[in-house]
This record gives structure tokens, sequence and C-alpha cells, in this order.
């Protein structure tokens, strides 16, 4: 019976997985900023949800994943006027990073939603939750009363005294430290939309409140993002969602991604250590960071260190090798010989780990360690033999066709090297010259018969010895 086990931050516990809808899986995963390029902190968060996303469909459901665009925000407005230009151009110019990022890393949700397409949606939650009497309008912005929400601080487990007390509070006017704007009043030179209240922009947390209910309905099963996103964003959008709705719970499964830090140390801009995806993918390349990064379990901090990267770049190259030694080495056969037969019941057993641990809360270490185990059965298997039965390299071929197309890995077509071709019928030619200088003529005549069978025509004359391919 398949079962899918997933750890919910929202019960602190690991949970049979339930969709609302049979069949049928609806995501949402916060998306970025983009005032900067985005970072390999995000790439990792994203990866996780993107290999969940591959897990779940591979499972056999239907999967809606939606992803934000935080495209109002403090640091754009200050980043843009930094530079001289538009919240709208560097805005377009960073989103379009994030997408080419995503792309090539192979990851792509169903709809990316930027919220200023949204705002009118915004003020229609905000006006019931001010109908409601959860919102109340002050000088500088119209706020979410938290005191009125009881459940405010099940997310992040979190009593309302704590909450209050580690919050610095510059605003006098809110009823409560812990109150969050839902929308803020228009500043000079600040873009800003109409609103019954007066022109503003509106808060972070009600677009993702927003706009994950518009595409995913008033309910839905999982939402996610980093673990630093618990609190407040995530507490926030429970209670505007839940207040405005009244229909608990809002999202069935909360899932969180540990922190990525470089060389042990947290990403900042005051260590000077963030890296751009960018970069990472012109060093690395999709493949190896994917990798890299489902070789720790996604609830799991991971550290970003060239030297882990650089045995990843090696353990892939090593798959991919023996998979090509594979497809030379296979021989349509009768029946299986007794290593073969040893050899199938271990691709059998490394298939039925693989599905366990990702079942399993999405074990991607575990379900890698089964991959990694048949590799070391196949190298051992084929260190004696110069032939794998065709059926069972299919079976192999299967194994890891699953494998890879979950992890979004060796994808890539392997094209043997024109450049090496040459120079092994090179190294050809010089041998046979040496074998017609010591009259061998029946075995260099042998070798002329056998390259034009692949297609490389060898003809000796005067000058010495020529070739080329056939047309
Ligand atoms: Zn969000």
């Amino acid at each position: 019976m398949m079962e899918i086990k997933l750890f919910n931050t929202l019960s602190g516990k690991k949970e049979v997985f339930r969709p609302l809808r049979r069949g049928e899986v609806r995501m949402y995963v916060c998306g970025p900023t983009p005032y900067d390029y985005s970072h390999v902190g995000h790439a990792r968060t994203y990866t996780a949800f993107d290999v969940i996303h591959r897990w779940l469909e591979k499972r056999g459901f239907k999967v809606k994943w939606v992803m934000n665009i935080t495209d109002v925000d403090d640091k754009i407005i200050k980043k843009a006027q930094e530079e001289g230009v538009t919240t709208t151009e560097l805005v377009t110019r960073f989103s379009q990073e994030f997408f080419r990022d995503m792309y090539i890393l192979d990851i792509h949700p169903d709809i990316y939603c930027f919220a200023t397409g949204h705002i009118s949606e915004m003020l229609e939650v905000i006006k019931k939750l001010v109908e409601k009497d959860y919102a109340y309008v002050i000088k500088d912005g119209v706020y979410f009363d938290v005191d009125k929400f009881k459940d405010y601080g099940k997310l992040s487990k979190q009593k309302r005294e704590e909450l209050v007390k580690h919050r610095i509070e510059p605003n006098p006017n809110k009823r409560n430290p812990g109150d969050f704007a839902l929308w803020k009043f228009k500043k000079p030179r600040e873009p800003n939309w109409p609103s019954p209240w007066g022109n503003g922009r509106p808060g972070w947390h009600i677009e993702c409140s927003v706009m994950s209910s518009k595409y995913l309905g008033e309910q839905f099963d999982i939402h996610g993002g980093g673990s630093d996103l618990i609190f407040p964003h995530h507490e926030n959008e429970i209670a505007q969602s839940e207040a405005a709705s009244g229909k608990k719970p809002w999202v069935k499964y909360w899932l969180h991604t540990g922190f990525l830090n470089i060389k042990g140390e947290k990403m900042s801009k005051s260590l000077g250590n963030i890296i751009p995806i960018r970069e990472a993918l012109k060093k690395w390349g999709p493949e190896v960071l994917r990798l890299f990064f489902v070789s720790k379990h996604y609830r799991s901090p991971i550290d970003f260190r060239e030297e882990h990267l650089e045995q990843t770049r090696e353990s892939l190259e090593r798959i991919y090798n023996l998979l090509d030694l594979l497809k030379l080495l296979r021989k349509s056969k009768g029946v299986l010989s007794e290593a073969e037969i040893e050899l199938k019941e271990k691709v059998k057993n490394a298939k039925k780990e693989f599905v366990q641990a990702m079942d399993d809360d999405f074990n991607t270490p575990k379900a890698l360690a089964s991959v990694f185990n048949l590799v070391k059965e196949i190298n051992r298997f084929i260190k004696n033999k110069n032939e794998i039965n065709e059926a069972l390299y299919r079976e192999i071929d299967s194994f890891f066709k699953d494998f890879s197309s979950v992890f979004g890995v060796l994808q890539k077509e392997r094209e043997i090297k024109e450049e090496i071709v040459r120079e092994l019928i090179e190294l050809v030619i010089v041998v046979r010259d040496e074998l017609r200088r010591q009259k061998l003529f029946a075995l260099s005549d042998e070798i002329r018969k056998k390259l034009k069978e692949l297609g490389v025509v060898v003809e000796d004359t005067k000058q010495g010895t020529r070739w080329r391919f056939q047309h």
C-alpha cells in the first residue's frame, strides 16, 4: 500500500499525506524578492520543492505548484532609488534573471504570480478583515490585530507573550506590538495604489495569503518555504487567511527547508559570502548543484563547500561513465547467468529502497544511498565480465532513468567526442603500419576490413597511409 509520510511543521510530527482532494496536490512555495540575483540558498529551497513536486507526480498525483514573486517591497524600493531606476525596471531585470536560473536548474512551477498584479484581490481580503474587526486603520496603514486571532503562534509554537517580548516596537499607535501591516500608506517616491483607506501598497504577508488562495483555493495541501519564513511570515499568513475565510486549516501541511551555510558560516552581505545561483551554475552546472542539494535531507542544514561539490561532480561523472560502459557491454542472450540473477535481485532491492526512502518524508540522502550501493554492485559485476544481458541492462537503465528523473540529473545526452574518435583511428593506423612493416599482411588487412565496416576507409599510398570517413 502506497503511503507518503511528511513532516508537518504545523503538527510538529511526521504525518501520513492525505491531500484534500483525491489524487490532486495543491502546493504553494514562497518565491523571491527580485532586488538582486538569487543565491544558492534559494536554489537549495526551490530544488527541494521541485524534487517533492516530481516525486508526488511520480506517485500518481496531479500537482499544481504556485510560486509568487514579491515585486513590491522595502528592499526593492531602496535598491531602485540607489540605482536611480524605477522599481518596475529593477524587478523586471532580476525576475528575468531568476526565471533564467530556475530554467537552467530545471525547476518549473506551474504558475509564477506577481504581487502587483493582484492588488485588487488583496484589497478585497483586507476589506473583509476590517469588516470582521480583525484589522484596524491607523496613521501609517491598516494592521492585523493578532490578539483577535486566538490561534496566533500555532505554527511557530510560540506563546503570545514570547512573541511580543522579542520585538522592538517603533510604532506606538499599534494596538499590539505583534500586529503587522496589511496595507502601508504611501510615502514620498514609493509605488502606490488607491485603496478605500488611502493610497499605499500591500504588506508582504497578505500577498502570499491572497495569491495562494486565488490559484489553489480557500484551503489547500502544501505550503512551503525556507525555515526562516516560519515566523513571522507564515504565522501571519495563517492568521490573515483563517480569519478572513473562517475555514481551518487554511493549509494542511507546512514544509520548511533547512539553512544553507557557506563553509560553515551563515550567508550574509556583511560576510561577503553570498554566492549567486548564476555563478554556481557557471562553475558546477545544474546537475552537480541538484545532486549536491539532494545529498542532504531537505529539512537539514547544508554546508556549501567547494570540496563537497567537487566530490559530487566526481560521483556524477562515475555514474555517467558506468552507464556508458554498460551500454557498450550489453548483449542479447537467452538466459541470465548466476551472477546476473544476483545483480537483478540487487536492482529490485535498490528500487524498493529508493521508493521507501522517498515516501518517508522525501528522504533523498537515503534514496541516493540505494543508488550508490547499486553502482558499487554493478562495478563489482562488470569487473570480471565483458558483457551484460540486454534484459538486465534494460532493468538497470530503467532504475537509473527513474532515479535521475526525480532528482533532475543524468539528463545530458552524452556524445562521443569527435577528437577522441579521430585519435583512436590514428592510433589504430600507426599499429597497422607497424604490422605491415613486419609483413603481417593478413592481420593488417583484417584491420582495414574491420575499419571499413565501421565507416573508416584506409588507403595505402606512396605517401603513406591515409584515412577518411566513408560518406
Ligand atoms: Zn510567502
